[in-house]
């Protein structure tokens, strides 16, 4: 008999397969699994180091005098934790008994939480702060590790997690895994972006570690949400989506694709895009294991290129690293990284520099379209349009033309959208962040029902406003709401003209705009 669990579909297609647990606790009912045992011992004390130098680093800057003395001593108590032997033996024995990392390290602490709880002596209770903090550390570091991949897909097909990075889809992807089901994730999150960008199915089920186990026998459907254990036979074969003929009728709106990696550029053609909306270039550092060198991202840019024709309009964006988008190797750098889009450039103005000169040099001949990541304020703009000239003055190839364009994507964009106008050429909505800040909610969250329109009209009037300030010619919305029934009709009634999506749901858009604009051909919004 079949079991339906019903979730959110993240990305579109289907697939059946065996399922196989990575990178999250597994409850303690789950069987004993075969886990290379070698490197999950590894990647434990991998951890151990990673948190062991986050802490010694807060300590140094405590030292500095930026924080106080019984803050240094919880510190200290939390090193004790990460230095005790029992925590290291438990971990390495259960990781020979079958068990994962996390697993193991859940368990540890959780025993000890217990013991410590059931005492009477009121210090010892207060420590049950100081473990919970110690155990979401340690695993938190276990999640950023590399995982082996490969003998991951070797023992499943789909993948179950409690949370994967966008980078993890892309080499869960490589390897051969058919399906993703997530615990934690969201349309709008990158991870969900990317899993559509490279094709794979996901969808997310709040409590899949609890109701699946290895090894069960599943159909993951990514189009309606649905996850089906011993699917019968005849349940949807796993299938690719089929590339709809493309309408070849002009339309008064124009779409254009999200590109996040450069081989996705390759239907932009064959789909009838305008051109390529946004470029999605902190891949070329997320993929990288060291900082990357100038020519390994001209070589990257230019691979993006040479899928596209060269008067096709293209607008790649300035690496958009920090957030959820942090390369392993620059873990150390987190307080810089804590400022996210030009804003880390800002404070590592070298890595910038070399950020441009690889841009333009790649689009050697061609007109850049460079777009400008979490512009709140006009200075960035300035700030970066400066550097830009300097390196371009330097350089003997470079593009024939540049437009400057800035990502509208905080609150204090908008607000400050009439100052930021003047300083740039074009401007890009970015809906998947504004939504976010607009809401104080994370991306990786779901947004309520009744924060869409029709009932709440926040992110329609910021669009209107940009739109009504900067005139609908220049404006294109990249955020996922793009493709989103709920928002279009209104969206267009506020003046957007350009709309940029994954290049998966271009032919469904397309098809969507002509029947929406001839059913309302008298009070067409064009
Ligand atoms: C957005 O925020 O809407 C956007 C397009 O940028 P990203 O999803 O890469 O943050
Ligand atoms: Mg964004």
């Amino acid at each position: 008999m079949s079991r339906v669990f019903e979730g959110i579909a993240i990305s579109p297609g289907v697939a059946k397969g065996r399922v196989v647990f990575a990178l999250h606790v597994l409850p303690q009912k789950s069987a004993q699994r075969d886990v290379d045992f070698t490197s999950e011992v590894r990647r434990f004390f991998r951890a151990i180091s990673s948190a062991k130098r986050d802490l010694e680093l807060m300590k140094t800057r405590i030292s500095k005098g930026k924080l106080h003395k019984e803050v240094f001593d919880v510190i200290e108590v939390y090193l004790l934790f990460l230095e005790d032997p029992t925590l290291a033996d438990f971990v390495v024995e259960r990781i020979r008994e079958g068990y994962s990392a996390e697993e193991s390290v859940r368990e540890f602490f959780e025993g000890q939480m217990d013991r410590v709880k059931s005492t009477s002596d009121e210090y010892l209770r207060e420590r049950v702060k100081d473990l919970k903090y110690v155990k979401r550390l340690l695993l938190s570091k276990l999640h950023q590790q590399e995982v082996d991949w490969e003998s991951v897909a070797k023992r499943g097909d789909i993948l179950v997690s409690h949370f994967l990075s966008p980078v993890d889809v892309v080499k869960v992807a490589e390897k051969g895994i058919k399906g993703i089901i997530v615990e934690k994730g969201s349309q709008t999150s990158h991870t969900g972006i990317v899993a559509r960008s490279v094709g794979i199915p996901m969808v997310k089920l709040p409590d899949a570690t609890e109701v699946l186990s290895e090894g069960d026998y599943v159909l993951v459907d990514g189009h309606a949400g649905r996850v089906v254990v011993d699917p019968a036979p005849d349940e949807e074969e796993p299938q690719k989506a089929p590339v709809r003929e493309c309408v070849a009728e002009k339309l008064p709106v124009s779409i254009y694709a999200n590109i996040d990696f450069p081989e996705e550029a390759k239907v932009v053609d064959e789909l009838g895009a305008d051109g390529v909306g946004i470029f999605r270039t902190e891949y070329i550092y997320l993929v990288e294991k060291s900082w990357p060198s100038e020519d390994v991202q001209v070589e990257y840019i230019k691979r993006l290129l040479s899928f596209l024709d060269s008067d096709l309009p293209v607008t790649i964006r300035i690496a958009d690293l920090g957030g959820d988008k942090i390369p392993l190797y620059a873990e150390h750098m987190m307080d810089e990284l804590d400022y996210r889009g030009i804003r880390f450039f800002m404070l590592k103005e070298s890595f910038f520099r070399t950020h441009i000169r690889a841009i333009l040099k790649a689009f050697e001949g061609r007109e850049l379209r460079l777009l400008v990541p979490m512009v709140s304020d006009v200075y960035e703009m300035k700030w970066t349009k400066e550097i830009v000239r300097e390196e371009m003055n330097a350089l003997r190839c470079r593009p024939e033309k540049v437009l400057f364009g800035a990502m509208i994507e905080t609150p204090a964009g908008v607000i400050g959208i009439r100052s930021i106008n003047e300083e740039v050429d074009f401007i890009s909505i970015g809906s998947n962040d504004l939504t976010g800040f607009l809401f104080g909610m994370d991306r990786e969250c779901k947004i309520m029902d009744y924060m869409e329109p029709p009932n709440n009209m926040a992110m329609v009037e910021c669009v209107r406003r940009v739109v009504k300030v900067c005139s609908s010619e220049r404006v294109t919305l990249c955020g996922e709401i793009a493709r989103d029934r709920k928002y279009l009709p209104y969206l267009l009634k506020a003046g957007l003209r350009k709309l940029s999506v994954n290049p998966a749901f271009i032919p469904e858009l397309r098809q969507w705009l002509v029947d929406y604009l001839e059913k309302n051909k008298r009070e067409q919004p064009c």
